[in-house]
C-alpha cells in the first residue's frame, strides 16, 4: 500500500477499471537507483514508483506533473548515467507487461524486456529485429534513442507508438512517421520531458524462417554469406549474440566488462567542412597511408567510428587505473569495475572526449542520458 494518499485524478484512465489509486502500485523512499543500472551507479531516488501496468504509469506521472515535481521516467537502466547525489523526485520504473501477436503484428507493453521479446520472435520466426538481439532495457526505450545494431534499428519495424503526452496529459497513439527517427534519435529524445512510451507496435516480416537481409558485413562474415543474404533466422541471432558477447555487449553480473551503458559515444556525424578538417587530422597524426572508417549518413553527411577515434586517438582497451575503465573488450565501453562513482566514470568520459578532440578536432557525444550531471 502506498505510504501517500495519491492527489484524486479527475481525467479519464487509459484502461478501465483504472479508479483510484491501484494498491499494488509499489512505492520506496529513499531508494537507491545504482541497482537499477547498469552501470550499478548513482545515489537514491527521493521517491521510487514501480508500475505495473499502463494504468499505473500514466497515474503515477501525472501524479508527479500535477505536483511539479521534478520525474524520471526509467525502463531497464542501461542507459542512463545518474548522479552520485541521485534523483531529488520521483522515479517512475515502467514494468509493464503484455505481447500481443496478430499475425506478422505485434503489440508490446513498454516494461517487457527487450532482448526476451527478440527471443519470441525469433522462436515464432518472425525477422526483422533478430540482429537486435541481446540489447538491454525495456520495450518502451526502444525508440527512444532508435535503438540498433549490426544493420537493423527499431525504426525499420516500428509502426505505431502509444505514448502518453505529458503537455496535454492526454494518451496518444503516434504513427512512426511523426517519431523523428534518426541515427541513435527520436522525436523522444529530442523532447525528453514530453513522452512516456506505454506500449510499442511493430510489423514484422515472414520470410518462411529466413533472417531480413544481412546488413552488416562482420555478421555476414561470421555466418558465411554475403552481405544481403538472408540465413535461418535463429543463426543470424545466435550469430548477433556471439559477437556481441564477445565485446562485452551482452549483460553477464560476473564481468565488469558488461558493468557499462552499452557504448559511451554515438559515432559522429560529420558535415563535409568537418570531413574536410578531420581527413587532415588524420593525415597530420596517422601518416597519408591511413584512411578513417567513413559511412554516407545522408545528404552532405558522414559517419565515423567513435571505437576508431579512441583507439587512435590513443586510449586501449582496459584504459585507466581506477575503478572506472575502458572495457576490457570494446574501447566504446566505459565500465565500472566495482566501488566506482558516477564521478570516476564522467572523469574518464571527460579525459576520452579531450583525448579525441585533441587528436582529431571531433568532439564526441555521449549516449547515454545523463541524469542530475552533464559530460
Ligand atoms: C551492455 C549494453 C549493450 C548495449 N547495446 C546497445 C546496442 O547495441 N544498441 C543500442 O542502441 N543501445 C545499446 N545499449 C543501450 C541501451 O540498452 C538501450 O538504449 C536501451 O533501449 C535502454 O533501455 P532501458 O529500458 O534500459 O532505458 P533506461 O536506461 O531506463 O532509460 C534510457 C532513457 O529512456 C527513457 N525511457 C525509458 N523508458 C521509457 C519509456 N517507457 N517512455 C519514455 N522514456 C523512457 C529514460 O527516461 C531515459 O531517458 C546497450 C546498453 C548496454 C548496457
Amino acid at each position: 500500500m502506498s505510504p501517500e494518499a495519491p492527489a484524486p485524478d479527475r481525467r479519464p484512465p487509459v484502461g478501465a477499471g483504472a479508479a483510484g489509486y491501484p494498491e499494488r502500485v509499489q512505492e520506496r523512499r529513499d531508494a537507491p537507483l545504482a541497482p537499477l543500472t547498469t552501470l550499478r551507479l548513482g545515489g537514491p531516488a527521493r521517491r521510487l514508483v514501480t508500475a505495473e501496468t499502463d494504468e499505473e504509469v500514466v497515474r503515477a506521472v501525472r501524479e508527479a506533473d500535477a505536483t511539479g515535481t521534478p520525474l524520471l521516467v526509467l525502463g531497464g537502466g542501461s542507459n542512463l548515467v545518474v548522479s552520485d547525489d541521485g534523483f531529488d523526485g520521483t522515479v517512475v520504473r515502467v514494468a509493464s507487461t503484455g505481447v500481443r501477436f496478430d499475425g506478422t503484428r505485434v503489440e508490446v507493453a513498454a516494461g517487457e524486456n527487450w532482448s526476451a521479446l527478440v527471443d519470441r520472435v525469433v522462436a515464432g520466426a518472425f525477422a526483422g529485429i533478430e540482429c537486435l538481439a541481446g540489447i538491454p532495457g525495456s520495450v518502451g526505450a526502444t525508440p527512444v534513442q532508435n535503438v540498433g545494431a549490426y544493420g537493423q534499428e527499431v525504426a525499420d519495424v516500428l509502426t505505431e507508438v502509444v505514448a502518453l503526452d505529458r503537455g496535454t496529459g492526454e494518451v496518444v497513439t503516434l504513427p512512426a512517421a511523426e517519431c523523428g527517427f534518426a541515427y541513435r534519435h527520436s522525436r523522444f529524445k529530442a523532447e525528453p520531458n514530453r513522452w512516456v512510451v506505454l506500449r510499442v507496435r511493430m510489423g514484422l516480416e515472414d520470410a518462411d524462417g529466413l533472417s531480413a537481409p544481412l546488413k552488416y558485413a562482420e555478421t555476414a562474415r561470421l555466418l558465411g554469406v554475403s552481405p544481403g543474404d538472408r540465413v535461418p533466422i535463429g543463426d543470424a541471432r545466435d550469430g548477433v549474440l556471439r559477437l556481441r558477447a564477445g565485446k562485452g555487449m551482452v549483460l553477464d553480473p560476473d564481468d565488469h566488462d558488461t558493468w557499462s551503458a552499452g557504448s559511451f559515444f554515438t559515432n559522429p556525424i560529420l558535415d563535409e567542412g568537418a570531413l574536410a578538417a578531420f581527413r587532415r587530422r588524420v593525415t597530420e597524426r596517422l601518416g597519408p597511408e591511413i584512411t578513417p572508417p567513413l559511412y554516407p549518413a545522408g545528404e552532405g553527411l558522414t559517419k565515423t567510428s567513435a571505437a576508431w577515434l579512441i583507439e587512435r586517438a590513443g586510449f586501449a582497451k582496459g584504459h585507466g587505473d581506477g575503478p572506472a575503465r575502458i572495457s576490457g573488450k570494446h574501447t566504446l565501453a566505459l565500465t565500472n569495475r566495482g566501488g566506482a562513482r558516477t564521478a570516476d566514470l564522467l572523469a574518464l568520459a571527460r579525459e576520452v572526449r579531450a583525448g579525441v578532440r585533441e587528436a582529431f578536432g571531433v568532439t564526441l557525444v555521449n549516449e547515454p542520458v545523463t541524469v542530475g550531471v552533464e559530460l
